[in-house]
Parts: structure tokens; C-alpha cells; sequence
């Protein structure tokens, strides 16, 4: 287990193996971005019978935003085709207000998941290298439970147990650095353009709409931080810790923008505008 990857683990969304669980699951509420209210548990309009999106190749032209940003890290062909079996809500109506409420539990599972397996590729986290094996292992078998167990399981005090040794890992990555202090800090639309933000602690920093072109952001902690419209043209984000797929989704780039190994460049970013460079991971599968 230790040493596996996020593709081995299953934290790579197939949304061919889904039964559509982020369209049908969780709520929308019209916004920038999503172009109508849609109820949790009520599928989108635009899903079709066979679970694909009517309009995935116009998400972002016809409002829905917010779609092409989503990352459910796996969760949700994990709870089709292992908790339920490959039975979906269509097949078996009775069974879906128990998918509808395992999928967030299991999102939330597989990005610890995530969490955790980058943490143990960080040579200077070997301290708690046994300890972040223990918790992996541990995340992993609850994402085996029955959809009984997951509807009731107390994810949160999980997470906050991972959280610990999130945190540890975190500050041993980033020891000798020197790196800013930012975190939880509200730097909504701050001009950060070719700031020297390596090793800064920007764990659940609000940087909405941030100017961060050209920054520096290596080896900074950015677990939880909100980058919906910052601009990261040109930022150099290499060993950036704990950044996900969804946040650089929400982000702007450009081809420029250096990211962590195991993230891909967001296809939109080619299309504000700017050329798309190679993927550095193989793109998930969609609809
Ligand atoms: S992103 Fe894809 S795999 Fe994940 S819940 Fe949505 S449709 Fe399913």
C-alpha cells in the first residue's frame, strides 16, 4: 500500500465507471458558476439516461462552470461500482438517498487519500513516515466499508486525526525554508505578482481573485486554500504540498505555470486564450 500512487489507489475520477453522483448528489445554487438551482438528489437536466453529460464539451460557454472545476478524486465510480456494486439509482431507486449520502463521505475519505499519499513521497516527512502508512491503511479499509457503516461513519473527527499529521508533515517539508506565514489569511484579490511565497504556509489561505502571476510558490503548503480566479500565469508551484486538482481547476494559467508532477493542466486554460502544454498526468476519463 505505502508507496502507491494516486492512480493505484483510485483517486483519478472514471466517470465512465459512474452513475453521474456529482450531477445527481449535490446541490447547485445559480451563480458564476452553475446556470441554474439544482436540489441534492435531483439530477441535473443536463444528465442523460445513459449517466454522460449532454453538454460536456460546453460546461463552461452554457454557465456551468463549476463542473469543470469539480474533482470528486475518485469517489464516485468508487461508491458505483465497489459500495453499491455496480447498481445504480436508475436500477435500484430505493437505494439511492444512501448513495446520494455516502458519496460525500467518500469524497472527503479519497482526499485524504490523496493527502496522504503525497505526504509519504516527502523524504523530509521519513518522522512520521510509520504513522502516515497507519493512517493511510486506515482511510483505505473505511473506503471498503458497507454504505451502512459510511453513512455513519464521523468523517470529521477522522479527518481531524489526519489532519495532525498532515500538519507535521507539512512543517517538516517546509523546515529551513523560512516561508511566509499565511495561514487561513484573507488575501482576496492581492496583488501577489512575483511574490516570494516558497515555503509560505498558505493552508486554508483565501486567495480569491489573487494576482500571484510570476510567484513563487514552491514547496508551499497549500492545503485547503482557495484559488477560484487567482491567476497563476507564469507562478512556479514545483513540490507545492498538498494542492489538488480542484484548485488549480478553479485557478488561472497559463502555459507558464509550472505545477506539481502529479497534476494536469487544465484543458481550459488553453481555452481562455493561451496554448495548452503536455499534460503531466494522464487526463481522467469523462463524459
Ligand atoms: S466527477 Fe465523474 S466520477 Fe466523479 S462523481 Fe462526477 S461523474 Fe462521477
Amino acid at each position: 500500500m505505502p508507496g502507491k500512487n494516486p492512480r493505484e489507489l483510485g483517486l483519478l475520477a472514471d466517470c465512465e465507471s459512474c452513475f453521474g453522483l456529482c450531477c445527481v448528489a449535490l446541490p447547485f445554487a445559480a451563480s458564476a458558476d452553475f446556470a441554474v438551482d439544482k436540489d441534492a438528489g435531483r439530477p441535473c437536466h443536463n444528465l442523460r439516461d445513459d449517466f454522460r453529460c449532454s453538454i460536456h464539451s460546453q460546461l463552461r460557454q452554457s454557465g456551468f462552470q463549476g463542473c469543470t472545476v469539480f474533482d470528486c478524486f475518485g469517489a464516485g465510480q468508487k461508491v458505483s461500482q465497489g459500495t453499491f456494486e455496480g447498481r445504480s439509482w436508475r436500477e435500484a431507486p430505493g437505494t439511492a438517498r444512501q448513495m446520494y449520502a455516502v458519496f460525500p463521505v467518500m469524497r472527503q475519505l479519497h482526499e485524504l487519500l490523496w493527502y496522504l499519499a503525497e505526504a509519504l513521497t516527502l523524504e523530509a516527512a521519513q518522522p512520521v513516515h510509520a504513522s502516515l502508512r497507519q493512517a493511510l491503511e486506515e482511510t483505505e479499509r473505511l473506503t471498503g466499508q458497507s454504505a451502512d457503516v459510511l453513512e455513519k461513519l464521523d468523517v470529521a473527527a477522522h479527518r481531524a486525526e489526519v489532519n495532525e499529521l498532515l500538519l507535521r508533515t507539512s512543517e517538516l517539508a517546509r523546515a529551513g525554508l523560512k516561508g511566509r506565514e499565511h495561514r487561513s489569511a484573507d488575501l482576496i484579490g492581492a496583488r501577489l505578482r512575483g511574490a516570494g511565497l516558497r515555503g509560505a504556509n498558505l493552508r486554508g489561505a483565501y486567495l480569491i481573485g489573487a494576482d500571484l502571476r510570476d510567484a513563487d510558490l514552491r514547496d508551499a503548503d497549500v492545503i485547503g486554500a482557495d484559488l477560484r480566479g487567482a491567476d497563476l500565469s507564469g507562478a512556479d508551484l514545483t513540490g507545492a504540498i498538498f494542492l489538488t486538482q480542484a484548485q488549480v481547476n478553479a485557478a488561472k494559467g497559463d502555459t507558464a505555470t509550472r505545477l506539481p508532477g502529479a497534476l494536469t493542466r487544465p484543458s481550459h486554460w488553453a481555452e481562455e486564450g493561451r496554448p495548452p502544454a503536455a499534460s503531466r498526468r494522464p487526463r481522467r476519463r469523462r463524459r
